[in-house]
């Protein structure tokens, strides 16, 4: 008689609605194989209706963690066990870990920003001054973790007025950060104290590859680190602008590449292979 096998996979995945274009499997996958650990990344279609249940499914499979995307961010707050600090101030998760029957909530959106900063860049947020163009999800956990992680002062370009002046107001009070709202009506000048410019709206995602945000983009100095959360296409029509200003640019590949990282370590304890899920991504979208 030779030794039992184990032929249990660990399970994760992403819940979401619509679920099937999410490419966060591909890279998910290929870490796990490239850890030669037998672990499953599932998409799952999980209408809203059916969140709390999906969420008890977590439970009843044992799975080790989940993502949610949209619609269900915020929605899941009401069903975790806990919640981190950060994500509890992004007022969304992103991931949830299971520890024994606890499901904790997370939010590594942001933390995926930073780590694309530090390790990509080079750059640390310590002492900076940022302006974030855009006030929703991704513009939240970016903010919120830049002012967690040192940086000075903190300027939100939105559109809207709703979305924009309480994640001002939150960065505020409950982060050592300055926090400035500024209504974003007309073509919008960058000011020259500025460090490290991020587009965080969704202007310029495939198939509206040719759409910029409407600034002034000769007031990009050479001196500034400009960054762009959009995914797909990378090398956005933002940050060509950038370029021909001279400046450093950072694309929101690396900040999904490391929000997955990030949540890989949360649930296995064990370091991603950044570049592998980054190949993973890169052959997803064509690159
Ligand atoms: P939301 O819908 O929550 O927010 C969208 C933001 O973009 C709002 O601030 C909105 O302004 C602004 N916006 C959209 N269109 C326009 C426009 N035409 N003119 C001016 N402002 C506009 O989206 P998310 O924050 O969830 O996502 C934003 C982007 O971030 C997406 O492209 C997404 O792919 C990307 N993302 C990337 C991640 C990564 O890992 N790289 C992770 C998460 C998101 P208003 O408040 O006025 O409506």
């Amino acid at each position: 008689m030779g030794t039992k096998g184990n032929y249990k996979a660990e399970l994760v995945g992403a819940f979401g609605y619509p679920i099937a274009e999410n490419p966060t499997g591909i890279m998910q996958e290929a870490a796990f194989q490239a850890l030669g650990i037998n672990w499953r990344y599932l998409l799952i279609e999980v209408q809203p209706r059916y969140l709390k249940d999906a969420i008890q499914g977590v439970r009843a499979f044992q799975m080790r963690g989940i993502n949610l995307t949209i619609p269900h961010k915020v929605e899941v707050l009401k069903y975790l066990d806990q919640v981190s600090e950060d994500a509890r101030l992004i007022g969304a998760v992103n991931t949830v870990r299971r520890v024994e029957d606890q499901l904790i909530g997370e939010n590594t959106d942001g933390k995926g920003f930073i780590r694309s900063l530090q390790e990509d860049a080079r750059i640390s947020p310590q002492g900076k001054n940022a302006l974030i163009i855009g006030a929703g999800g991704a513009a939240r956990a970016i903010a919120v973790e830049l002012a967690l992680a040192g940086a000075k002062h903190v300027i939100i370009l939105n559109r809207s007025k709703e979305r924009g002046e309480p994640l001002a107001a939150l960065i505020n009070e409950k982060t050592s950060a300055q926090a400035e709202f500024i209504h974003w009506q007309s073509t919008f000048s960058i000011p020259s104290s500025i460090d490290i410019l991020i587009n965080a709206t969704s202007i310029g995602l495939y198939p509206n590859v040719n759409e910029k945000p409407n600034i002034d983009f000769n007031s990009i100095r050479a001196s500034m680190l400009v960054c762009d959360v959009i995914p797909n296409p990378p090398q956005t029509a933002f940050l060509d602008e950038a370029k021909k200003r001279k400046a450093t640019t950072l694309d929101g590949l690396g900040m999904l590449v490391y929000q997955g990282a990030i949540a890989l370590k949360m649930w296995t304890g064990l370091e991603a292979p950044i570049a592998v899920m980054r190949q993973a991504l890169e052959k997803a979208f064509g690159y």
